[in-house]
């Protein structure tokens, strides 16, 4: 996997804060729990003096087994690039997976009914 690219050092601080703000979380995308990751909405090389800030935050998942939340909407598909509108395009993903579920369910029911 490629690596970050880490210019500035990171905070001793930032392992709690991370587990802080994952706290009780769920994935912006999925609404998954496993492996969250708190993701950088501008992204620690271009504003290491966001790092430890809650606001610049969004919880993404890895754990994901169709789709990485973290890799694809944080990142765009790639951990060197970032995503200008993670914010925007998480929620517009999350209700476009939630309608899916909606279908699959309602496909679902057609399927035993019939
Ligand atoms: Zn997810």
């Amino acid at each position: 996997m490629d690596k970050k690219p880490l210019e500035h050092k990171r905070s001793s601080k930032w392992p709690e804060v991370r587990k802080v703000f994952l706290m009780g979380k769920t994935c912006a995308v999925c609404g998954g729990k496993k492996k969250l990751e708190a993701h950088h909405k501008k992204p620690f090389h271009l504003h290491p003096d966001k790092e430890l800030d809650p606001a610049n935050l969004i919880a993404l998942c890895e754990g994901n087994k169709e789709v990485n939340c973290h890799l694809f909407v944080g990142h765009l598909g790639n951990f060197r690039g970032f995503n200008p509108e993670v914010e925007k395009d998480a929620g517009e993903w999350k209700e476009k997976l939630s309608d899916n579920k909606q279908r699959i369910a309602k496909t679902a029911e057609v399927e035993t009914s019939a």
